[in-house]
């Protein structure tokens, strides 16, 4: 018998999802993880053989799956979370948090929202976000130093804000981000134009021409609300995604956040361009924006990921809870119960999440050679009981526990405890946040 080979991690699940191979529940097996990819994943007697491993994890009452992808949000904005509901898109944005932005964000408060998003992203099981916000080189550090992975698009629109003049400026400066993170494993930048309302042709003439000569990913909000549908069709005489795809800016590196405004040409120019939708549920429901019909793009052969958008329009950034809501609603949309079922839903937030950010060869599932970003989820506890189905109970039970979170095969959760970031001096700013604001 050859002797065992020598790893630095094995984990040993109850039940194993992958993802790829579709609709699979692999049994009492075990992964291992080595120099940060997975090697193996194989039964757990066999592992116990063929292993060596530096550390053993046994998770006799666990799911794993791959980590997952929250492809939508504004991480910072957490600091935010609570401070004006109850408001449609419009009233929301311009009376209350564009002037709290304007006062506030500066690049301490973005680097200690990020830490905010970031514990409760780990928490609530999410290996890789996406983020558009100001002051993003914070962010993609902040990302750095926790062991996040993360696609950073730094912000584009004509206005100046307290990160920079305008168009010009913000595309300098992120240029220059995207340079200083050429080299990162785990920070990707790209371009983040913010929406069709607020960037003028030329600039997104220009970004159409940088993006795919740098293989460049585009994320942008895109038929967020039907008022934005009209206004586009009242001022340029076409749907906001046609003024994209007109722009050359509609491709496989295109993200449309959003889209819950969807008709049958845009429906076309989706699949012809081969741009992926990143669907938002909550925050949709909670500015009341609109639906986004998930079921119907998917069996086009749409790409849909999923996001959580920011904490002041959800309020919470658990991709997990998301996908309940996701699967809910996706099922009331479609008027099909078997729409959306719970692997079509987990297949959102992993693997979809993964060809969206153009990060399919790493992430997304679990595979031999592919990044070992992993997570655990605890079924042990009374809220999960009985259990005939464990992704049933991980998709629409929803009171369950991540317990583990690993990103290239680096802990950033054991046992519920954050390994990466401060747990009381992230509770501690932000309270201190709070209160700067309430007195401002
Ligand atoms: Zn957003």
């Amino acid at each position: 018998m050859p002797a065992p080979e020598n790893i630095r991690l094995l984990i040993k699940a109850r039940w194993i999802i992958p993802v790829v191979p579709e609709n699979r529940v692999l049994e009492n097996c075990a992964i291992a993880v080595h120099n940060g990819k997975i090697l193996a994943i194989v039964p757990q007697e066999e592992a116990d053989k063929r292993f060596h491993a530096e550390q053993t994890i046994n998770l006799a009452n666990h799911l794993v799956t791959p980590g997952l992808i929250n492809a939508h949000g504004h991480a910072a904005m957490s600091l935010f979370r609570g401070y004006a509901d109850d408001k449609p898109l419009q009233d929301w944005l311009h009376n209350h948090i564009w002037p709290a932005e304007n006062q506030w964000v500066n690049e301490d408060f973005v680097r200690d929202g990020t830490e905010l998003a970031m514990a409760e992203m780990i928490r609530s099981g999410t290996t890789c976000f996406a983020d558009m916000y100001f002051y993003p080189e914070q962010t993609a550090q902040a990302a750095q130093q926790a062991h996040m992975r993360t696609q950073i698009s730094f912000p584009i629109f004509d206005s100046a804000s307290p990160w920079g003049q305008g168009a010009d400026d913000y595309l300098a400066k992120g240029l220059a981000l995207h340079d200083n993170f050429r080299s990162s494993e785990l920070v990707n930048v790209c371009f983040g134009p913010h929406a069709p309302y607020t960037v003028s042709d030329a600039v997104l003439e220009k970004i159409a021409i940088l993006a795919p000569e740098m293989d460049c990913t585009v994320h942008i909000h895109l038929h967020e609300t039907a008022f934005e549908v009209e206004e586009s069709l009242k001022k340029y005489a076409k749907r906001p995604i046609q003024r994209l795809a007109d722009f050359g800016l509609l491709s496989p590196l295109t993200q449309c956040v959003h889209m819950t405004q969807v008709d049958d040409g845009d429906i076309l120019l989706l699949q012809n361009s081969g741009a992926h939708v990143i669907h938002c549920p909550e925050s949709n429901l909670k500015l009341a924006s609109g639906f986004c019909p998930v079921q119907q793009l998917l069996d086009a052969n749409i790409n849909v990921a999923l996001g959580t958008d920011g904490a002041a329009s959800n309020n919470d950034l658990s991709i997990l809870s998301e996908l309940k809501t996701a699967a809910l609603l996706g099922k009331a949309i479609a008027r099909d119960a078997a729409a959306l079922d719970a692997h079509a839903a987990l297949r959102m937030a992993t693997i979809n999440g993964a060809r969206a950010l153009n990060m399919e060869d790493k992430i997304g599932s679990l595979e031999i050679g592919k990044s070992a970003d992993i997570i655990a989820i605890d079924l042990g506890e009374l809220e999960s009981q009985p259990l005939y189905n464990p992704l049933s109970q991980m998709i629409y039970s929803n009171s369950q526990k991540v317990s583990h979170v690993w990103v290239e095969g680096k802990a950033l959760l054991l046992s519920q405890q954050l390994q990466t970031l401060n747990e009381r001096e992230i509770i501690g700013k932000a309270r201190w946040w709070r209160q700067q604001i309430n007195q401002g």
